[in-house]
């Protein structure tokens, strides 16, 4: 869908040539559409051998078994949001470990999804009854007869399989980088 209104002054947006590329742009304003992105994240959380996988109770994928994860606020740094989701879906203190893979979606709204190994800290997983109506720690012989979402599986794959321990958290950064989220190898 083409924007068709600028989101800081109200004014009507025009197709305008930026570096070489058609833009919509507002003729009053500096206000430029580049597109339209979200971050999702999700948590690949492991105790015993076991990761933590959450029952969907609401739509897109509603009765499949997912991974918890969400949405970055926009002023949300990634791993933030995914303490916070795991939290709020089960009631499970975990931290992240490293970046265990990534999933690029070019759409309507193009969505760059990161997934997280993350250590678990505290909590019984509890549902929040709300997003998800059950959750707990499974093998992947349990998984075999659970409705496990496709990606779900691919992720959960990288969980025990995963060929490396991925991008690791950087939390003294040779140089000071405050604000950063930062993740290296
Ligand atoms: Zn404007």
């Amino acid at each position: 869908m083409e924007a068709k209104f600028c989101l800081a002054c109200g004014r009507e947006l025009e197709t305008r040539d930026i570096g070489g590329t058609p833009r919509r742009a507002c003729p009053s304003c500096s206000f430029v559409h580049w597109g339209d992105y979200s971050i999702g994240v999700g948590a690949l959380v492991m105790r015993d051998g076991k990761v933590l996988l959450v029952r969907r109770a609401q739509e897109p994928g509603r009765g499949y078994w997912t991974n918890p994860g969400g949405y970055a606020e926009q002023l949300e740094r990634i791993d933030e949001t995914v303490c916070r989701e795991v939290l709020e879906e089960t009631g499970v203190e975990a931290v992240v470990a490293s970046v265990a893979a990534v999933r690029d979606q070019p759409r309507a709204v193009h969505n760059l999804y990161v997934a997280f190994s993350m250590d678990y800290v505290a909590g019984e997983p509890v549902p929040d009854g709300v997003e998800v109506d059950a959750a707990g720690f499974y093998s992947p012989e349990e998984m075999e007869t659970m409705n496990v979402a496709p990606f779900t599986r691919w992720l959960v794959d990288v969980a025990f399989r995963g060929r490396s321990e991925g991008l690791t958290v950087d939390a003294e950064p040779l140089v000071p980088l405050p604000g950063y989220g930062l993740f290296r190898r």
